[in-house]
């Protein structure tokens, strides 16, 4: 048994006993509840398409463990080959759900951890990489769903976790015992977390001798006992919750989720702990996890910025103006500022290497400049399409309006009808087509899903400092003035 089904993913989530809130509340079915639903549906793709054969080769490969098929997020990158198919797949994921498929997070914390944890254990003799593959062994046979947790609360920023006036604010080993640890704290802003079966917890910062509590990693099953989660709100996420609502939705079936996940003294039996005071490693976990999530945004952002630029095209289309040059100027600048993200993930890829595990790494300099560009050009692009689209967008009434029979004309016109007829278009779309294209954008742009595509691009995989800062230092000033040196015959 090696690939689910979408179907079946998502019966597995009822026999979890995942605590959830929202809105003060515990959500007891929250497999079905209409604001946690599209996200669930949108990691159920990341199981169809693996059962896809036209996209096979993308969403599968090859255990490297027991020579299975298996879904490749659940999969250690064996080459440049599979770092390239996995900006690819994501990219088609983003195509196909417009949203994000919180599936990645989970990857790139087991590539992290794989060779994290081989090098822990050559310094210190431990035995977490034994623990990590005896673990992606039984994630990979069962197709599970792995929450990547890296984000502290973090409190004052200014001050190191042990510093920290209330020491939860990182998460930290609150006991050792013989045959495990109990963990308390939390991780903020988890994509994914709500519906995954299981949590891989990672320190969040570089840490010294006396951050030793807080330089701890582990898995955990998601309904561990003392674990909980309070769901995050999205802008409009409430439209969600209206009867029949389907238009104003803008995308109905697929959405992305987060969560602040608490760890509320959880008990971490040995077998699952990777890191257990090993500070002097913390740094390298974060680096590596980051640079595979920064590597991440070049495949997922713009497969959604497929999306956004043929949404764009579409609207121009139904306001008549599809043949304007502005218009096609601005679509190729779209275009333009898309596949140049792209290319950053398939470059970073491309230049990947070995590590002493045998896992493969991508090129950290080039993922940070790829999650540097993240940060920059998908407001563009969404603002191009806010542009080409115009301000109806943001005005348009709702879907009962134009779906209202109330007479309110002088000859008996509803409601309805005054809405289609004062918001047709290029009078070959009907006006519906116009009003879900445009409230596919207005969701996009600044609506449920403008989470996963525009601050996401922001702050997902470290806010914009963070990759200056790797930039900085994978950036070799030195040898590049050595260079000017040698050609100006500067001695
Ligand atoms: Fe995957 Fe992108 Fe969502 Fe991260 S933001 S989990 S890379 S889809
Ligand atoms: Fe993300």
């Amino acid at each position: 048994m090696a690939l689910k089904t979408g179907a079946e993913y998502i019966e597995s989530l009822r026999s979890m006993k995942t605590r959830v809130y929202m809105f003060g509340e515990q959500i007891e079915n929250w497999v079905d509840h209409p604001m946690i639903r599209p996200s669930i549906n949108c990691v159920a793709m990341t199981y169809e398409l693996a059962n896809d054969p036209q996209y096979e080769d993308l969403m599968t490969a090859e255990s490297h463990l027991t020579g299975h098929k298996i879904n490749r997020f659940a999969h250690i990158h064996q080459s440049t080959e599979d770092l390239k198919k996995k900006v690819k797949m994501q990219r088609l994921l983003g195509q196909k759900t417009a949203s994000c498929f919180q599936r990645c997070v989970g990857m790139d914390a087991i590539n992290a951890e794989y060779s994290t944890t081989y090098e822990i254990d050559q310094k210190y003799g431990t035995d977490y990489h034994g623990n990590l593959k005896r673990f992606l062994e039984y994630i990979q046979e069962n197709d599970l769903v792995v929450d990547g947790a890296m984000t502290d609360p973090k409190g004052n920023r200014g001050k190191a976790p042990h510093e920290q006036e209330d020491k939860d604010l990182y998460l930290r080993i609150k006991e050792r015992r013989e045959d495990g640890i109990v963990v308390r704290g939390a991780k903020c802003h988890q994509t994914g977390s709500v519906n995954s079966h299981w949590h891989i917890v990672m320190p969040t910062i570089s840490m010294g001798p006396d951050d030793k509590d807080y330089a701890v990693s582990f898995a955990c099953p998601s309904d561990a006992d003392g674990m909980f989660m309070i769901y995050g709100r999205q802008s409009c996420d409430t439209r969600k919750l209206e009867e029949g609502a389907d238009m104003d939705l803008g995308n109905k079936k697929f959405g992305g989720q987060e969560a602040l996940v608490v760890f509320d003294d959880v008990f971490i039996p040995n077998e699952y702990i990777f890191m257990c005071g090993e500070y002097d490693f913390a740094g390298m976990l974060v680096e590596r996890f980051a640079g595979y999530h920064r590597q991440s945004y070049g495949g997922c952002k713009v497969g959604v910025g497929d999306v956004v630029i043929g949404a764009a095209a579409l609207a121009a289309e139904y306001n008549g103006c599809e043949k304007a040059s502005a218009v096609k100027d601005k679509l190729i600048e779209m275009t333009h500022l898309n596949e140049t993200l792209y290319s950053c993930g398939i470059a970073c890829s491309s230049e990947g290497h070995p590590t002493a595990s045998g896992g493969y790494m991508i090129d950290l300099l080039l993922a940070n400049v790829c999650k540097q560009n993240v940060t920059r050009f998908p407001y563009e692009i969404v603002r191009l399409a806010e542009d080409i689209a115009g301000g109806i967008m943001v005005t348009m009434p709702s879907q009962k309006d134009f779906r209202s029979d109330l007479p309110v004309g002088r000859n008996g016109e509803t409601i309805g009808d005054f809405c289609n007829k004062f918001f047709v278009g290029n009078g070959i779309c009907s006006t519906e087509d116009r009003m879900r294209v445009m409230r596919f954008l207005e969701n996009i742009c600044l609506g449920a899903a403008a989470v996963g595509y525009r601050t996401e691009s922001m702050h997902g995989a470290g806010s914009p400092q963070a990759q200056r800062i790797m930039i900085a230092r994978q950036g070799n000033i030195q040898g590049k003035k050595q260079l000017a040196k040698d050609i100006a015959g500067i001695e």
